[in-house]
Formats: structure tokens, C-alpha cells, sequence
């Protein structure tokens, strides 16, 4: 395993897929984020880490410390969609930090006079996912 296979995200397998031909045989397993990871032989773990998910966080990450902070008083549609926006990627970032799918955190925001403002996020863990936790076995 590389190092950014320790570092993504576990997603659940949803499906294994046989592709190629004999003697080049691969398994293509499609995760629950909607990516897929090919690999030489199919995994036996419920959950693989998922390099692609990992990719988008850290260009994520790049892009916020790139934005502007600067904020207009009147708010356009433009603005409130790229607020949404940015609680999405929040919401992704977090989901991937704990290694769950992103339904299950849920950010709740307030309108706070035209601007959206994050009051808390809540993270839903599974009997899973808080052993998993616990036991600190991802970082
Ligand atoms: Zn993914």
C-alpha cells in the first residue's frame, strides 16, 4: 500500500467486477462514493481506501486556501450558491476525515441575514465506524 492509500478514505464495496481477459485478470470494485478501484485481485475487506476521494479533498483544500475572504454585503444568488458550495466541501471534508460517507454528516446552517453560517455539523457514526475510531487503527 502506498501512502495515500493510508490516508484516504475507507468506502464501503459495493460491488466487485471481474474485467480483462485470461491471464490478466483484474477486479474493478465500485465504492460507495462512486469511484473505482482497480486492483490485481478482489478484496476481501468490506471498505478499501479510496485514492480518488482523497484527490478531490486535497484539491479541495488548495482551492479554499486560494479563495478570497472577502465578503460583499449584498448577497447574490452567485454567492449563496458558492456558500452552499463551500458547506458541501466542508460536509465532504469531514465525512472524509472520519472515513464515512459524506450522508452521513449533516451540517447545519443558519441564514444569518442573507449570509449562510455553519452552526454545527453532526457526524453519524456507525458501531463500525466508532470501533474503528476508537481503536485509532486509520492515522
Ligand atoms: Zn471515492
Amino acid at each position: 500500500m502506498t501512502t495515500e492509500h493510508r490516508k484516504a478514505p475507507r468506502r464501503d464495496v459495493l460491488e466487485i467486477r471481474r474485467i480483462g481477459n485470461w491471464g490478466h485478470v483484474q477486479y474493478m470494485h465500485i465504492l460507495s462514493c462512486g469511484h473505482m478501484e482497480t486492483r490485481p485481485r478482489a478484496s476481501a475487506s468490506p471498505k478499501l481506501a479510496c485514492v480518488a476521494c482523497l484527490r478531490i479533498d486535497s484539491r479541495v483544500i488548495e482551492m479554499k486556501s486560494v479563495a478570497s475572504p472577502a465578503r460583499i454585503s449584498d448577497v447574490t444568488d452567485d454567492e449563496m450558491a458558492t456558500a452552499e458550495t463551500e458547506i458541501y466541501l466542508a460536509q465532504a471534508t469531514i465525512a472524509s476525515k472520519f472515513g464515512v460517507p459524506i450522508d452521513s454528516v449533516d451540517v447545519v446552517t443558519v441564514d444569518d441575514g442573507g449570509n449562510l453560517r455553519v452552526r454545527y455539523a453532526t457526524v453519524f457514526l456507525t458501531e463500525k465506524d466508532v470501533r474503528r475510531i476508537a481503536s485509532n487503527k486509520e492515522r
